[in-house]
């Protein structure tokens, strides 16, 4: 590409960032409005205006993923009648995977479809349309195993991340 045609692009998505950026902190209070103006806005709280903004068509009655919940796997695997587990309570027996998330059950079929179907409104979002963001959906499972008895128990992580002016906006759900 010749410098005056990579000039004139780093401009234009200059100018959609700043774009997306005004747009976005029109949705903050009065003060983080004008924070921004002074420049002194972090970049933490802008993008914390704009996912609430994009990601507002997701069900908030769906649980937050975070890293506790693959914790308190270990407790739900259920133990079989002779395994020592149940004697010793020994926690260091449970093994941890994550692997793609094959198989999912109803109310997670459930809940996968909503995120699909709010990601699917949020795709034709100006600031997605208008700019060059993208939205994507990945699902984990978490598995906990006791190594002794192989009993098992499973969570998935549903991570929805938007790109938007040039950042990664995540949010996690437990499906
Ligand atoms: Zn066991």
């Amino acid at each position: 590409m010749p410098p005056t045609e990579n000039v004139v692009a780093t401009m234009q998505a200059h100018n959609l960032r700043t774009w997306l950026e005004t747009e976005a902190v029109k949705h903050g209070t009065d003060e983080q409005i004008d924070a921004y103006n002074r420049g002194i806005l972090p970049d933490a709280e802008l993008a914390t205006i704009a996912r609430t903004v994009l990601f507002a068509d997701i069900s908030t009655t769906l649980v937050r993923w975070s890293g506790s919940l693959r914790h308190k796997l270990r407790y739900r695997v259920r133990h079989t009648a002779s395994c020592s587990f149940n004697k010793s309570h020994n926690l260091a027996l449970i093994a941890f995977e994550a692997a793609d998330a094959a198989e999912l059950e109803l109310h997670e079929r459930e809940n996968l479809r909503n995120i699909e179907a709010a990601v699917r409104k949020m795709s034709t979002h100006p600031w997605i349309t208008r700019g060059d963001g993208s939205v994507a959906i990945t699902t984990t499972a978490h598995w906990a195993e006791c190594t002794e008895c192989k009993g098992e128990e499973r969570a998935i992580q549903c991570r929805v991340v938007v790109t938007w002016a040039g950042r990664e906006l995540v949010r996690e759900f437990q499906l």
